[in-house]
C-alpha cells in the first residue's frame, strides 16, 4: 500500500488499458481522473490538478510529444509515458519532451508503481528536499561533492562527479544520453561514446562488481538509471 492518496490522470484512448491501469492505482490506493483523448488530458489538467499523468504515446487526436509540450506550458506535473516495446526513438523523443520517465507496454503492476513512485518523489526533491543520495554502500553528498562507497571516501574525476552529481540529483528516475551531454559536457552533440567511457569509469570506482552494476543502470538506446 502506498496510501498517500496523490490523484493519477490516465491518458490512454484503449479503454481495457485504462481499466487495467484504474485497478492497479486503485489497488495502492491512488486516486484516479481518466481521459481517452489529448483534448480530455488538457482540460482535467486545468480544470483537476492531477499530481501526476500516466501517458499513452498513441492517442487518436494529438501527437504525444506535442501533447507533453502541451502539459508542461500548464503544469510541472510528473508525467510518465506509456511506450511501446522497442520503440527507443519514441521514447527519447517524449524524455527530451519534458517526460520524467516511460514504462514499457505490456507492463508488471510492480515496474509501474516504481516508476510513479520515483517520479513523484522525484518532484518533492525538486521543491527543496534532500541534498544527500544514499542506496546501499554508496551516499553522494551534493553539497559538499564527497561521494563515498562504505567507509572509504572516494576520488572522482570532474566529468565523473558531474554524471554521478545529474544521476542523484534525478535518482530513480531516467535520463537521456542527451540530457547527460547537455549537463556535463554543455554540448549536446558530444558523441554519446564519451559518456560510456566516463561511465565505464565512473562504475569502476562505485561499484562493488562493475560488470554487474547496482547503481548505474544502463537503458538501452535511452540512456541511464542511478537506484
Ligand atoms: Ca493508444
Amino acid at each position: 500500500m502506498t496510501g498517500d492518496a496523490s490523484t493519477i490522470l490516465i491518458v490512454e484512448d484503449e479503454p481495457p488499458i485504462r481499466r487495467l491501469l484504474r485497478s492497479i492505482l486503485a489497488a495502492h490506493e491512488y486516486r484516479t481522473l481518466e481521459a481517452p483523448t489529448g483534448a480530455e488530458a488538457l482540460s482535467a489538467l486545468r480544470h483537476h490538478r492531477p499530481d501526476l499523468v500516466l501517458l499513452d504515446l498513441g492517442l487518436p487526436d494529438i501527437d504525444g510529444q506535442a501533447l507533453i509540450g502541451r502539459i508542461r506550458e500548464i503544469a510541472p506535473v510528473p508525467i510518465v509515458v506509456l511506450s511501446s516495446r522497442g520503440d527507443e526513438a519514441a521514447k527519447v523523443a517524449a524524455l527530451d519532451a519534458g517526460a520524467d520517465d516511460y514504462v514499457t507496454k505490456p507492463f508488471g503492476a510492480d515496474e509501474l508503481m516504481a516508476r510513479l513512485r520515483a517520479a513523484l518523489r522525484h518532484r518533492l526533491q525538486q521543491q527543496g528536499a534532500e541534498r544527500t543520495f544514499t542506496s546501499g554502500d554508496l551516499s553522494v553528498d551534493l553539497v559538499r561533492h564527497l561521494v563515498r562507497r562504505g567507509p572509504e571516501d572516494v576520488k572522482l574525476s570532474p566529468k565523473e562527479y558531474d554524471i554521478l552529481e545529474q544521476l542523484a540529483i534525478h535518482a530513480g528516475k531516467v535520463l537521456t544520453h542527451r540530457h547527460l551531454l547537455r549537463e556535463v559536457w554543455r554540448d549536446e552533440t558530444v558523441d554519446p561514446q564519451y559518456l560510456r567511457v566516463y561511465v565505464r569509469q565512473l562504475r569502476q570506482k562505485i561499484e562493488a562488481d562493475p560488470s554487474s552494476p547496482r547503481h548505474v543502470l544502463t537503458e538501452p538506446g535511452v540512456g541511464y538509471r542511478l537506484v
